[in-house]
């Protein structure tokens, strides 16, 4: 990785750190939100990027606020909720900042992590992700639901999730880019800025209770959270229905001679066994052709996910190869 980015030896110069921070209905958290964050940053030269997602209760009107008083405070209204996700992403492409950290608006994040953050960054770590230790004021059922779905993602998905990392984190510029350049509708924030590559470091904290409010992640948010993560980063659902498949396959295999033997002892009634044995077998041709039919669709998803092929992260004594025609995958870091 490219050691120096300005400044002395190996030790990057923050010209502009960009926090982004989606709200749904935080008018309870807004003003004490910006004065911890004020407080935390100190004399850091930052930007504070904040969207509304689509609230209807005083967010937005306490929030253009900020933005009439503080220069720094960016606002952007979205034209209704359109999910947390969406809102860090609409956040993350209005960031200016040569860093950029992403943080909850309920300060369940302490923002005074924000700063060692930032330290490490300068020291040349690209992604910095905030890992919860141990997380109060949480429901038993939302901090049971959580493991499973780290255990599941963890055995079904490409990209290597750490356990309880939520979507505080802070990504360098170009590692900004190179995620956002990642053009799927369906977005995993998260496993996203893993996929990227570049360095990656973790720093532990306990996560505090909300600051107010309840959390706004309903049920159905956090299932189609999950199934948005799992369908991104893994093929295994459609695979599922190959190994169904071979396994009725090969149950009907070990019948036939079983069957046969029923046959000529009389143990069954005629015909029972060489029917159950043919219902099995063809069921299993059959889940076999659709797991066949799931392999080209995986294919056909990756392509049009249309992710770059790879991302790079320097150059030495070559130049960025020539645009022909179409944009290049793995082209979209700018130097
Ligand atoms: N949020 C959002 N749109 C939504 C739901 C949530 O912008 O549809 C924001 C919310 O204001 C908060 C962050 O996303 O800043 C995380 O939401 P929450 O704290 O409710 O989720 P939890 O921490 O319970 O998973
Ligand atoms: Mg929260």
């Amino acid at each position: 990785m490219g050691p120096a980015e300005g400044g002395e030896r190996g030790v990057r110069e923050l010209q502009l750190l960009s926090v982004v921070t989606p709200m749904y209905f935080e008018e309870d958290t807004v003003a004490v939100f910006y004065e911890r964050m004020l407080a935390a940053l100190g004399d850091l030269p930052f930007e504070l990027v904040v969207v509304n997602d689509g609230s209807t209760d005083r967010t937005p009107e306490l929030l253009d606020g900020l933005a009439e008083s503080d220069p720094r405070v960016k606002v952007i209204h979205l034209s209704r909720n359109f999910g947390h996700q969406a809102a860090l992403s609409a956040g993350l492409d209005h960031a200016a900042g040569d860093c950029i950290v992403m943080i909850d608006a309920d300060l369940q994040d302490p923002p005074e992590l924000i700063p060692k953050m930032v330290d490490a960054w300068r020291h040349g770590t690209d992604v910095v992700y905030a890992v919860r230790e141990e997380r109060e004021g949480e429901t038993r059922a939302k901090l049971m639901t959580a493991k499973w779905f780290y255990a599941l993602f963890a055995k079904l998905a490409s990209v290597d999730l750490t356990q309880n990392s939520g979507d505080f984190r802070l990504m360098d510029r170009r590692a900004l880019d190179a995620m956002l350049s990642m053009p799927e509708r369906n977005r995993f924030l998260r496993g996203m800025s893993v996929w990227v590559g570049f360095t990656q470091t973790a720093i532990s904290y306990p996560r505090d209770p909300r600051h107010a409010g309840e959390t706004k992640y309903t049920w159905k948010k956090m299932i189609k959270f999950s199934l948005d993560a799992i369908t991104s980063f893994s093929h295994v659902p459609l695979q599922l229905a190959t190994i169904v498949g071979f396994v009725c396959a090969a149950v009907a295999f070990c019948l036939i001679p079983l069957a046969i033997l029923a046959r000529i002892f009389e143990v069954f009634d005629a015909g029972v066994p060489t029917l159950l044995t043919v219902i099995l077998l063809i069921g299993g041709i059959q889940l076999l052709c659709l797991g066949i039919v799931g392999e080209y669709i995986g294919r056909i998803y990756d392509e049009v996910k249309g992710r770059p092929l790879y991302v790079v992260g320097a150059r030495r004594n070559v130049e960025v190869p020539e645009r022909r025609g179409r944009k290049r995958a793995g082209d979209l870091v700018r130097r």
